[in-house]
């Protein structure tokens, strides 16, 4: 499942970095995901745990942060928002769409970590 390897890149990539700063466990992720970059969100939903497994990342909660699709359009010389279904044109004067600004994301916006816990800590994290 491609969403599965998209995962197992992600954990990965977090939990590198929770190791680097030191952390126990990584309580959230946040990533950001754009509107049209091709990502099945429940499928992610559903491979997360699976590549989480085993790492820092094991009970982190997925937390997703939809980006809209945005274009910049030249003759407008201005920024537009798109809504579904995402065809690649302004929206106000319908030229093509010169530069695609957002849209595309599959990126960890942050992580919150936990660092190593105090031993009188143990309890509160049965
Ligand atoms: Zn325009």
């Amino acid at each position: 499942m491609h969403e599965l390897s998209i995962a197992c890149n992600l954990v990965e990539t977090a939990d590198a970095a929770a190791r680097t700063a030191g952390a126990s466990r990584v309580r959230v992720v946040r990533l950001q995901i754009g509107a049209i970059a091709g990502i099945v969100e429940e499928a992610l939903r559903f491979s997360f745990p699976i590549a989480a497994a085993n790492t820092l990342l094991a009970q982190a909660e997925l937390v997703v942060v939809p980006v809209p699709v945005q274009i910049y359009c030249a003759a407008c010389d201005q920024p537009h928002t798109l809504e579904p279904p995402y065809v690649l044109r302004c929206p106000r004067c319908q030229s093509p769409a010169n530069r695609l600004l957002h849209g595309r994301e599959l990126q960890i916006e942050s992580i919150e970590i936990e660092e190593s816990p105090e031993v009188e800590d143990a309890t509160a994290y049965p």
